[in-house]
C-alpha cells in the first residue's frame, strides 16, 4: 500500500476552524487536518509486526518485582500484544509516522505502562511531551483499573518551545485537583526522559532498558537501594537478574492499546455548532474529527450534528 488515498490530510476540513479544537487534552476534539509525509513507516513495521503470524495474546503483563537485598523494584513486560494493537489502530485509522516518532511513541506507551505499575491501582496519568527542532507533541496516556494505555503524536499546529518540556498529569478519584507536574528534558529518547522525571517527580531515581523483542524495563530504587549497584546496572544484568539476585514477585498488571473513543461521545463536543454548520463545514459534505488522545478519525455529516 502507498501513500495515496484516505488518511489525515486527504478529505476536507474547514480552514475557518484552523485552531479552534485545540488539542489537548481528553475530551477535546481536534479537527483532522495533519497531512503527513510520505516517509512512511507502517508498512515496514507491520511487516516486521506480523512475519510470523503468530497468535498474539491481547493484553501485555507487567511484572512488579522486589529485589531483595537490593532494595530496588523493576518493573519489565513484553509488549508486542500493546504495539501490535497500536498498529492495527493505525492501520485502521490511516495514520503513518515517520521511524523516529513511531519509536518514540511506542517507547513512552511501554514507559507509561512499567510506571502505572508502580503507582497506585486507581490512578490515571498523563503525560505529554512538547519537543523542538523538529517541534512535535507526543501524548500517552493510561491507567491500571482500565488496563489500558493510548497516545498520539501532534506534529501540526505545535507551539516550538525553546527547550523539550514533559508534563505529567495523575487523577484518581478522591484526590480532588489533579496533580501536575512539569520539567525540561535532554534529548528525544523517552527511557531518558522518565529517568529525569523520577529524579525530579518521583524524588528517587529510576532507569529505564530497551530489550530486544519489545521487552522493557524499569528499575526503580526504594529507600536504602545499593546505588553502586543500581549505577553500574546494565541491560544484560538486568535481563539475568532472576538467576543473579533474590528477586519477589509482588504483583502483575496488564494493559492493551485501546482508547475507548466512539463516534457518539465525540459528536456531543459539536453540539455548539449546530446554529453555525455553514461555518463548520463550508462547502463540504463531510468533516472529519480527531479524538485527541488515540488520534482515531472520525466522518462527521451535517446532519448527524
Ligand atoms: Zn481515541
Amino acid at each position: 500500500m502507498g501513500c495515496e488515498g484516505e488518511g489525515p490530510g486527504s478529505g476536507s476540513f474547514s480552514p475557518a476552524l484552523s485552531g479552534v479544537f485545540e488539542t489537548l487534552g481528553p475530551g477535546v476534539i481536534s479537527l483532522w487536518r495533519a497531512p503527513y509525509g510520505c516517509d512512511c513507516l507502517w508498512p515496514q513495521a507491520l511487516e516486521s509486526s506480523f512475519s510470523n503470524m503468530q497468535p498474539v495474546e491481547d493484553f501485555t503483563t507487567i511484572e512488579s518485582v522486589f529485589i531483595r537485598k537490593r532494595n530496588a523494584l523493576l518493573l519489565r513486560g513484553q509488549f508486542t500484544p500493546v504495539f501490535t494493537d497500536y498498529y492495527l489502530h493505525l492501520m485502521q485509522h490511516g495514520i503513518r509516522h515517520v521511524a523516529e516518532l513511531d519509536g518514540m511513541l511506542k517507547d513512552s506507551l511501554a514507559m507509561l505502562a512499567l510506571h502505572l505499575t508502580a503507582r497506585p491501582w486507581a490512578e490515571t496519568i498523563a503525560w505529554t511531551v512538547n519537543l523542538r527542532a523538529p517541534r512535535v507533541n507526543l501524548f500517552v496516556t493510561g491507567g491500571s483499573v482500565a488496563e489500558e494505555v493510548t497516545g498520539r503524536i501532534f506534529t501540526e499546529d505545535v507551539r516550538e518551545p525553546d527547550r523539550n518540556f514533559f508534563y505529567s498529569q495523575t487523577t484518581a478519584p478522591g484526590m480532588g485537583e489533579p496533580r501536575t507536574s512539569m520539567l525540561e528534558v535532554d534529548g528525544r529518547d523517552p527511557l531518558r526522559w522518565i529517568s529525569q522525571f523520577y529524579d525530579q517527580s518521583e524524588q528517587r531515581p529510576a532507569r529505564a532498558f530497551r530489550f530486544e523483542d519489545d521487552h522493557f524495563a524499569l528499575v526503580a530504587a526504594q529507600p536504602d537501594c545499593d546505588m553502586e549497584w543500581f549505577e553500574a546496572l546494565n541491560e544484560q544484568e538486568v535481563s539475568r537478574i532472576d538467576e543473579t539476585e533474590e528477586t519477589k514477585l509482588l504483583e502483575t498488571r496488564r494493559f492493551r492499546f485501546h482508547c475507548g473513543c466512539t463516534l457518539d461521545k465525540i459528536l456531543p463536543v459539536l453540539g455548539g455548532w449546530r446554529e453555525r454548520l455553514d461555518e463548520l463545514f463550508e462547502d463540504a459534505d463531510t468533516i472529519k474529527i480527531q479524538c485527541p488522545r488515540c488520534a482515531a478519525g472520525y466522518r462527521v455529516t451535517r446532519d448527524m450534528i
